[in-house]
């Protein structure tokens, strides 16, 4: 009996991601990401999947992003009970991620609702907060390699992936097929994250592209971001950095942490961290020392670079603050969350500068800004575009093009087949062929939806 892969999610695209691996009437979904970005990939999320979520036997998570847990409370509400397996880091990350995801939609939805601006009256949450503290029961922590059976007669194990706290890539062993999902791959060079692990052997493997046609620059994060910030320092203005709350915001902390401590930066320079998912999460390095590279003083520097906001108060109370000041508010690509009132009263000030940290999906606000568009869509409204806009290169939490291929060059023996997922398609498309090239390896960019074997 043979098994076989559907491509529910992340294919074409860096969102979604949803695995599902099928043999002798058993399914095991990998991942379950939500769709993010461009509006026809969103609308997505509102389809019905095209398996009924109760027939699912287990649930794998290699992360806790959105864009591969995210879709977790929706499957809770359409009646999925079985487990939910994911290390110890990813579970804390989910418990803090889902309910502020379930949040957002709620908030979001009450906005359409009283302003108007919605086709659908009345426009409804994808899932609300409860429905992700319900969801958040079914999670089963799995320790890194050691092996676990999220199906009688399958076995899976978890390897270190880098990129965020808690991420892994996952091994599943089911009639004598193994298949590797490499999860989201960091970087080996990362400041704050450990290197991801050597992949084990396997028949099949589905590599992530992120970055699959590009290469990270040499220089680390601090030669991009001090004369930025001196910048902007120099002229009293205020720098709005969008944070990817779980990963980057604690990299951008150490590095401005460190780079006070050299004199790089102005001492008294004040920063802000305005998310209280990224001030929970630094908690959370605390908690799992094994999972980073950070020591005690290094954690530190984390905790007191930075005044931390919680409250919605002390949010808005920001706004009547002068420069010069750097605040940092998640979402990193400013698909929602609290930097959108900071964008909309900073960007018209041509003083003011808005710096990008990370990976920007099309159709993202933080993608416009990028691409230098004059007038950003917020809440309703065009918000003028007068800051300086930086984008920072080397502040990625995936791996590049060359360290992909160096990840999958330590196999010792050729897989049957690579699946090349989770990217835009000419990324997909181009790591592709660098493995034809590079490795001698077949490899098949697949289509959203389709099956393939293993
Ligand atoms: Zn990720």
């Amino acid at each position: 009996m043979s098994v076989n892969i559907t491509f529910l999610g992340g294919t074409g695209t860096v969102t979604g991601s949803k695995y599902l691996v099928q043999h002798d009437g058993k399914k095991l979904l990998v991942d379950c990401g939500l769709f993010q970005g461009y509006k026809q990939l969103r609308l997505r999320n509102w389809n019905p999947m095209p398996v009924t979520p109760t027939d699912i036997d287990a649930v794998i998570l290699t992360h806790a992003h959105l864009d591969h847990s995210g879709y977790v409370p929706l499957l809770y509400r359409q009646g999925y009970r079985g487990q939910i397996h994911a290390t110890p880091a990813t579970c804390d990350l989910c418990a803090i991620l889902l309910p502020d995801s379930g949040h957002i939609q709620e908030e979001d939805a009450a906005f359409l609702n009283r302003h108007g601006y919605t086709k659908h009256d009345p426009a409804m949450p994808l899932y609300g907060k409860h429905d992700a503290l319900l969801s958040l029961q079914l999670l089963k922590p799995e320790r890194e390699t050691k092996t676990f059976s999220p199906i009688p007669g399958w076995k899976a194990t978890f390897t270190t992936a880098g990129h965020i706290l808690g991420a892994a890539s996952v091994l599943i062993e089911v009639a004598g097929r193994r298949i590797l999902f490499s999860g989201d791959l960091g970087r080996p060079d990362d400041m704050i994250m450990n290197p991801p692990a050597p992949p084990p052997d396997a028949d099949t493997v589905l590599i992530e592209s992120t970055y699959g046609n590009r290469e990270h620059p040499h220089e680390n994060i601090m030669a991009e971001l001090a004369p930025a910030l001196k910048r902007v320092a120099a002229r009293g203005g205020v720098a709005v950095v969008p944070v990817f709350a779980v990963g980057r915001a604690q990299a951008l902390l150490h590095a401005i942490a460190l780079m006070k401590e050299r004199g790089e930066i102005p001492h008294g320079l004040p920063i802000f961290l305005d998310s209280p998912m990224a001030v929970h999460t630094t908690d959370l390095f605390q908690r799992h020392p094994d999972a980073h590279r950070l020591d005690t003083d290094a954690l530190k520097g984390l905790k007191h670079v930075a005044t931390m906001i919680e409250s919605t108060e002390e949010s808005k109370a920001l706004s009547k603050r002068h420069g010069p000041m750097v605040i940092l508010a998640a979402s990193g690509m400013a698909t929602g969350g609290r930097v959108l009132h900071h964008l909309a009263h900073y960007l018209p000030d041509h003083r003011n500068m808005v710096i990008l940290t990370g990976y920007q999906a099309p159709g993202t606000r933080g993608a416009t800004i990028a691409s230098g568009g004059a007038l950003l869509r917020m809440h309703g409204q065009d918000v003028a575009v007068h800051a300086e806009v930086v984008q920072l290169q080397s502040s990625s939490a995936h791996a590049d093009a060359t360290q992909l291929i160096g990840w999958l060059g330590q196999m010792k023996n050729k897989p049957d087949q690579v699946y090349v997922v989770h990217g835009e398609p000419e990324a997909s498309d181009a790591l592709r062929q660098r493995i034809e090239r590079d490795l001698n390896w077949r490899a098949i960019v697949p289509e959203h939806g389709s099956t393939w074997p293993t």
